[in-house]
C-alpha cells in the first residue's frame, strides 16, 4: 500500500470485529469476497473487496475467495479468470484460499437431506407460478403447499429421485418448512433446490441436474469455510433469518454472522452486473473493458490505478445508509494519485503548425524538462526543439482580452521549457481558418526571462519533424442522467458523446518508447494512459484518464511561484 493511504477508517463493521477478538468470540477473523461469475467486477465489487480483504490484512486473518456459481447458465469460465485478474490488480490475494461454492456440492446436498430428515424440508410439485400465488403478500399471509405434510420417506426418495434426474425441469423443487405466515417472505417455505437439465456448468460439468439456491449454498458455504463475519450488502438484511435458519437446522460447524452494508452506487452510471451485461450485448459500449465502463477492467483501461480505487474505497466508507457518491470522488481520487506518480510529458490535442523564422532551417536542439515538478527523482528528459513546431489550436487567439495569457498577435508567449516566441503573421486558407502562424523567437529567453521582460503565458508544444502522430480518446460520463437506474429504461439514458476521437494529435518523441498502460501528465492536457487494447507499433493510442480540474489556475499558480522564486 502507498503512503497516501492512510490508517483505515473505523467503521461500523471494523467495530464488532474489534469487539469480537477483545471479548474473545474469535481468535481469528476471516471473511470471504463471493462474486457470481456472471459478470466482470464493477466499482461496487472494489468496495466489498476492499473491505473484506483489507479486514483481513488489518486483523492478521484471511479473506477468501470464492465464486458463487450456482446459477450455471448465466455464468462461464471468462468470467471466473477475469474475476481474479481484477482482485489481484486491486492489490490482494487469497493465497491457497480460492473456493467454489461448487465445490461443496455434495455437501449441501448431504445438508438438504438432513433438513428433509429433521422434518424441515420437503419436496414441493406446485409450478413456479403456483408457488408464486401461493406464497401471500406483505399483508396477507401465504397459503400451505399442500405438498407440505409429505412423509420423510416420501421426500426422502423423491428428493433422491430429482438428483438422479427423474423429473423435468420445474417439476418439483425441494423446499424449506419454515412458516407460511411469516411477515418476512424469505421464511415463507423458500426453495432450496432446483431442477435444470442440459447444463454444462463450468466447473462441475454434466454432474449434476440440481442446483442448491444461494439462501441456502451461501451459509454452508461460509460455515465450511469458517467464516466469523459474512459481510454482504444491504438488500440481503432481510434474508438473514433465513441464513441464520439453515445453520441452526444442519449440522454446519459453525455460525457465521452476517452482517449487511449498503452499496456503492455511483452518479451517472449504472452498478449492476445485469445492466453492464446489457450495455455490452446490445454494442452501447466497445466491451467490459471500454474506457466508460464502470468495470475494473473499464478502470484499468481508462488509466485508473488500483491506489486511487483504494484510496477511493476508504474515502466513502463503510456504513447502513444508502447513499448516491458522486463521480467526482472517484475523479479526485485519480488525479490526486497521477500528480503524485505520473510522468510529465507533452501533447498537443489539436495542432496548428508554427514556423518560426528566424530559428535556422536544419538546427535542432535538445532542451531538457523535467519529467516531474515536484519530483526531482523522476528525473529529466530530452524534447526535441526545431523551425517548425505545433501548438495547441486553443493557445492562439488573434485578439483577446488582456487576461489571456496565451498567444495573440503581436503577443509573446513562452514555450515550455524553451524560447519565448512572438507571433508575427496569421496565416488562413480561402475559408478563412488560421492553418498556420509565423513568429519569431528570442534566442535569449531560453530557461530563464532577461531582466524586466514579463510573459504572461507558457503553453505546451511539439517539434513537428519529431513529434508522433497518436490518437487520443476523450471520455465523458457514459450517462447524461446522474441516477440511470431510476429512470425507466436506464439505456435511454445513455449520453450520445461520451467518446470524441482525435485523430491528429501530436505527442513528443519520448512517448514513443511508453509501453501500453503508461500513464502521463500531458501538461496542461489532463492524464493520460497509452492504451492497452488498440495501440500499435506504428499507431499510439491514449486514452484521457481525468481531466486537470482548474488547469488553468494551476498554471497560472506555477508561473507566479517561478516569478517569486526568482526574485
Ligand atoms: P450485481 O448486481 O452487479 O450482479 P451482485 O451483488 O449480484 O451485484 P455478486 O457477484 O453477487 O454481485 O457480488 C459479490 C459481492 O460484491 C457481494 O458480497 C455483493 O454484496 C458485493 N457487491 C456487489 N455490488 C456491490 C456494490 N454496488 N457495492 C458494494 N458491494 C457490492
Ligand atoms: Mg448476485
Amino acid at each position: 500500500m502507498s503512503e497516501a493511504e492512510a490508517k483505515p477508517r473505523s467503521n461500523f463493521i471494523r467495530q464488532i470485529i474489534e469487539e469480537d477478538l477483545r471479548t474473545g468470540k474469535h481468535d481469528r477473523i476471516a471473511t470471504r469476497f463471493p462474486p457470481e461469475p456472471n459478470g466482470y467486477l464493477h466499482i461496487g465489487h472494489a468496495k466489498s473487496i476492499w473491505l473484506n480483504f483489507g479486514i483481513a490484512e488489518d486483523y492478521d486473518g484471511t479473506c477468501n475467495l470464492r465464486f458463487d456459481d450456482t446459477n450455471p447458465h448465466k455464468e462461464n469460465i471468462e468470467y471466473v479468470e477475469a474475476i481474479q485478474h481484477d482482485v489481484h490488480w486491486l492489490g490482494y490475494d487469497w493465497d491457497d484460499r480460492l473456493f467454489y461454492a461448487s465445490d461443496y456440492f455434495e455437501q449441501l446436498y448431504r445438508f438438504a437431506i438432513e433438513l428433509i430428515e429433521n422434518g424441515n424440508a420437503y419436496v414441493c410439485d406446485l409450478s413456479a407460478d403456483e408457488i408464486r400465488a401461493y406464497r401471500g403478500t406483505l399483508t396477507e399471509p401465504g397459503r400451505e403447499s399442500p405438498y407440505r405434510n409429505r412423509s420423510v420417506a416420501e421426500n426422502l426418495d423423491l428428493f433422491t429421485r430429482m438428483r438422479a434426474g427423474e423429473f423435468e425441469d420445474g417439476a418439483r423443487v425441494l423446499r424449506a418448512k419454515i412458516d407460511m405466515a411469516s411477515p418476512n417472505m424469505n421464511m415463507r417455505d423458500p426453495t432450496l433446490y432446483r431442477i435444470r437439465h442440459g447444463i454444462v456448468h463450468h466447473q462441475t460439468g454434466e454432474e449434476w441436474c440440481i442446483y442448491p439456491m444461494y439462501d441456502f449454498t451461501h451459509p454452508i458455504s461460509d460455515a465450511l469455510e469458517g467464516i466469523t463475519h459474512s459481510l454482504c450488502t444491504l438488500e440481503f438484511e432481510d434474508h438473514r433469518p433465513l441464513y441464520d435458519w439453515v445453520l441452526d437446522n444442519t449440522s454446519v460447524p459453525c455460525h457465521p454472522r452476517q452482517i449487511e452494508f449498503s452499496r456503492l452506487n455511483l452518479e451517472y452510471t449504472v452498478v449492476s452486473k445485469r445492466k453492464l451485461t446489457r450495455l455490452v450485448d446490445e454494442g452501447h459500449v466497445r466491451g467490459w473493458d471500454d474506457p466508460r465502463m464502470p468495470t475494473l477492467a473499464g478502470l484499468r483501461r481508462r488509466g485508473y490505478t488500483p491506489a486511487a480505487i483504494r484510496d477511493f474505497c476508504e474515502r466513502i466508507g463503510v456504513t447502513k445508509s444508502d447513499n448516491m457518491v458522486e463521480m467526482g470522488v472517484l475523479e479526485s481520487c485519480i488525479r490526486e494519485d497521477l500528480d503524485r506518480t505520473a510522468p510529465r510529458a507533452m501533447a498537443v490535442l489539436h495542432p496548428l503548425k508554427v514556423v518560426i523564422e528566424n530559428y535556422p532551417e536544419e538546427k535542432v536542439e535538445q532542451l531538457e524538462a523535467r519529467n516531474h515538478p515536484k519530483d526531482d527523482g523522476m528525473g529529466t528528459r530530452e524534447v526535441p526543439f526545431s523551425r517548425e513546431i505545433y501548438i495547441d489550436r486553443a493557445d492562439f487567439r488573434e485578439e483577446a482580452p488582456r487576461k489571456y495569457k496565451r498567444l495573440v498577435t503581436g503577443g509573446e508567449v513562452r514555450l515550455r521549457y524553451g524560447y519565448v516566441i512572438r507571433c508575427d503573421e496569421v496565416i488562413k486558407d480561402n475559408t478563412g481558418e488560421i492553418v498556420e502562424l509565423r513568429c519569431s523567437y528570442d534566442p535569449d529567453t531560453l530557461g530563464a526571462n532577461p531582466q524586466g521582460r514579463k510573459v504572461r503565458g507558457v503553453i505546451h508544444w511539439v517539434s513537428a519533424p519529431h513529434a508522433r502522430r497518436a490518437e487520443i480518446r476523450l471520455y465523458d460520463r457514459l450517462f447524461k442522467h446522474p441516477t440511470p437506474d431510476a429512470t425507466d429504461d436506464f439505456v435511454t439514458q445513455i449520453n450520445p458523446d461520451s467518446l470524441h476521437v482525435l485523430t491528429q494529435c501530436y505527442v513528443e518523441p519520448s512517448l514513443a518508447d511508453a509501453y501500453p498502460g503508461d500513464r502521463f501528465q500531458f501538461e496542461r492536457e489532463g492524464y493520460f494512459v497509452l492504451d492497452t487494447g488498440d495501440t500499435t507499433e506504428e499507431h499510439l493510442v491514449f486514452n484521457r484518464t481525468a481531466t486537470l480540474r482548474d488547469s488553468w489556475a494551476r498554471i497560472e499558480q506555477q508561473q507566479r511561484d517561478e516569478r517569486d522564486a526568482k526574485g
